[in-house]
């Protein structure tokens, strides 16, 4: 089961040391299936992949530039930089980079980048609250899917995020039943369109000690990606250890 931590843009060197009893509770047997991410903010990613050497924990970037080779682009990192220096993972897609200017085109070029990279991509899609009233909610992450994977291979390096964007960060998560409806609908999606025998879904979107009981009941998801309680390392442990017995 995964537990992909998103730090966005929070952290320092000096918090690289609130993962310690991440680090320690990974290595026990008992904790072995939990798949432990951390996707920490580009400045701190190098000090992230020598804290986490030789321990279970893999460390992944937030996002990166669609071109794949080194380039003259101010300001950016592309998945080439980010596989150099050691992550395993990147995040693409996230609703947060979608609103900043992340079309589908550009989602697209970005996976394909991080693929040919060998880097393990969590993309990510979901709706808005206006779309899900107007009831759009399964066009928009079709459309979504559809578009961020148009031409590629290789889709086995792909966790899928379902990250509805209302229910990021608000404390607000769909009741058990509807989300697990929705992801049954986004595998059968992949299944047909995309042919992957058995595509890897979490789910991200206020994730906290309080709910995760209730979340990991729903058996169709892997994972789990986590913001603000991934940054406190007693929340993420309290999360991790309430989702596996
Ligand atoms: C996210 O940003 O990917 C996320 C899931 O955030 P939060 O857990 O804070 O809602």
């Amino acid at each position: 089961m995964y537990f992909i931590g998103n730090w966005k843009m929070f952290g320092s060197v000096k918090s690289i040391n609130y993962i310690n009893s991440v680090i320690k509770l990974a290595k026990l047997s008992k904790f072995k299936k939990a798949k432990i991410v951390y996707c920490p903010p580009y400045t701190i990613l190098s000090e992230f992949v020598k804290k986490t050497k030789n321990t279970k924990i893999k460390v992944g970037a937030q996002n990166c530039h669609h071109e794949k080779n080194f380039g003259p682009y101010t300001g950016f990192i592309n998945a080439k930089m980010i596989k150099l220096i050691g992550a395993k993972y990147i995040i693409i897609g996230h609703s947060e980079n979608r609103r900043a200017g992340d079309t589908d085109k550009l989602i697209n070029l970005k996976v394909k980048s991080s693929l040919s990279e060998n880097l393990q991509v969590i993309f990510c899609f979901g709706e808005t609250l206006k779309e899900r009233k107007k009831n759009k909610t399964f066009q928009v992450i079709k459309k979504q899917i559809y578009m961020g994977l148009k031409n590629l291979k290789n889709l086995k390096n792909i966790i899928f995020a379902y990250e509805p964007v209302w229910s990021i960060g608000s404390g607000k998560v769909l009741n058990n039943n509807d989300l697990e409806s929705q992801i049954i609908i986004i595998k059968n999606y992949l299944k047909k369109k995309f042919k992957i025998k058995n595509p890897k879904i979490v789910y991200g979107g206020s994730v906290n000690p309080n709910n995760i009981k209730s979340l990991v009941e729903i058996r169709t998801l892997k994972g789990f990606l986590i913001g603000g309680a991934s940054q406190k390392s007693k929340k993420f442990i309290d999360i991790i250890k309430k989702s596996i017995n």
